[in-house]
């Protein structure tokens, strides 16, 4: 036995027999000589423990190699993985928010591919502006004077509170000292922005008088914030913007509303509820709006700040901005994202988010009707598979309290024990994963984001059978 283990390990070839082979050379082209060899090492080592441990026989060079080639293959894999978005959710924060126009794809692509005028006047020959691509339309879309752009909302909301109240005070309603996910709490921000934080009014009421009684010499702004993902209900009330707005110019102190999502568009026309438009927040006489690039407005990531000239010029000069600021690949893509914006009948079509919320609950319905046998096939007979209604959400603390009707299919495991966790487990390891949503004993896969119904019900045939063991 020990003989004949010692002769298994003394024919297991060298690294150096195995390169020399010619098996491996297909993987060279792919994969590059240095990571071949350290797989080749590490298939090697791995076979010697194994032999050592007597279970196994040798394997064929081509096999080795073939392990070596898996190795390689797993670890080439993106960890950044695209996926099937079936949470219900539209605008997931942890799945990357909007999904991209393809008009704003297409623009970033060309960006990336060749120089551009990023900062180049062509009309003169001279330095130019990187905002001067993207000013002018948020001006018209928003009617504000002048706008810039920065990062994500998060630094649009930092940046003009360090330009407005850095070693000032910044007076805010107690009802409106939001934390929206990833450690974006207003006291926070408003500490490293530099500001003292002044809290008026209490959780569910702030008056007029409150914000008045708080204004001092050392005032530097008023806070208005969109209390984006919770709602205060009851005996409740808040002062809104215009009469904010007369308040703080009467104090000649700055108004910044940070609308968070901001749509540029009236949202009702789509089935849901109204939600303040960018336009109105301007109209209604803020001195600075701030909202995000990827959540209701359907671009890429980005934080939008417009406002008043004077103030968005100190904005600029801020040299924090600096830190800030967005590179020419999204300002690519968010100059050809609001630019669908100027052909409002059509966005729909073309921009993303809007399609996916659009889609009405019968459009939904058919769709899991018409997949659900292939679902059933492919998760087996240890699981009921059914159609179901769904509330789909529009996420990133859009409407918070606001569902979209729409239609699913819910999972349901015959028997208890872990059956449910590793359908949801054997579905997360699928080439492209599929995520849904444990509700009550049961996965529900909100069919509303599911576009590319062919690519999934051909990854859904590749699901391992072993879930229904
Ligand atoms: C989402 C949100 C933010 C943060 O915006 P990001 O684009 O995620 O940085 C700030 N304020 C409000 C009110 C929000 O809803």
């Amino acid at each position: 036995m020990e003989l004949s283990k010692s002769a298994l390990l003394r024919d297991l070839p060298s690294v150096d027999a195995v390169l020399k082979s010619g098996v491996a050379k297909p993987l060279f082209e792919r994969f590059g000589r240095v990571a071949v060899t350290d797989a080749i090492r590490g298939v090697l080592a791995e076979t010697r423990a194994t032999l050592k441990s007597g279970t196994s026989r040798l394997p064929s060079t081509e096999e080795l190699v073939a392990l070596a080639q898996a190795r390689l293959a797993d670890d080439d894999r993106s960890t950044l993985r695209p996926l099937f978005n079936l949470t219900g959710t539209v605008l997931h924060t942890n799945l990357g928010r909007a999904l991209i126009a393809e008009a704003a794809i297409e623009a970033a692509v060309e960006a990336m591919r060749d120089p551009v005028t990023l900062e180049f006047d062509l009309a003169g020959g001279k330095r130019g502006e990187r905002d001067d691509h993207i000013r002018g339309l948020l001006c018209e879309l928003t009617g504000a004077e002048d706008a810039t752009v920065v990062n994500n909302n998060a630094a649009a909301v930092l940046l003009a509170l360090n330009t407005l109240a850095c070693g000032r005070e910044a007076i805010v309603s107690r009802g409106e000292l939001i934390e929206i996910g990833g450690a974006f709490r207003m006291p926070d921000i408003m500490a490293r922005a530099g500001a003292k934080l002044v809290e008026v009014g209490t959780t569910n009421r702030t008056h007029a008088k409150d914000y008045r009684a708080a204004l001092s010499a050392a005032t530097g702004v008023i806070l208005k914030v969109h209390t984006s993902n919770y709602r205060i209900l009851g005996f409740t009330s808040e002062v809104g913007a215009p009469e904010l707005a007369e308040i703080a110019s009467a104090a000649n102190v700055p108004l910044l509303n940070d609308l968070g999502s901001g749509s540029l568009i009236d949202l009702s026309a789509f089935g849901m509820q109204r939600e303040p438009t960018v336009h109105e927040a301007v109209a209604e006489g803020a001195d600075i709006v701030t909202f995000s690039g990827d959540k209701l407005l359907g671009g890429p990531q980005a934080g939008f700040i417009v406002g008043k000239r004077e103030l968005i010029t100190a904005i600029n000069r801020n040299p924090m901005k600096r830190a800030l600021r967005v590179d020419k690949i999204r300002l690519a893509a968010i100059e050809a994202t609001l630019k669908l914006y100027r052909d409002p009948d059509r966005l729909v079509e073309r921009l993303p988010t809007l399609r996916l919320l659009a889609r009405t609950r019968a459009d939904i319905e058919a769709q899991a009707l018409r997949i659900l046998p292939a679902v059933q096939s492919a998760v087996g007979p240890d699981f009921v598979v059914g159609p179901c209604e769904c509330q789909s959400q529009i996420g990133s603390g859009a409407l918070p309290l606001d569902t979209v009707d729409s239609a699913g299919i819910a999972i349901r495991p015959q028997s208890g024990g872990t059956a449910l966790e590793r359908l949801t487990a054997a579905l997360r390891s699928l080439p492209r994963p599929v995520i849904g949503r444990l509700d009550d004993g049961a996965l529900i896969l909100d069919l509303r984001c599911l576009t590319d119904e062919a690519e999934f019900l051909s990854v859904l045939a590749t699901l391992d059978h072993g879930i229904s063991a």
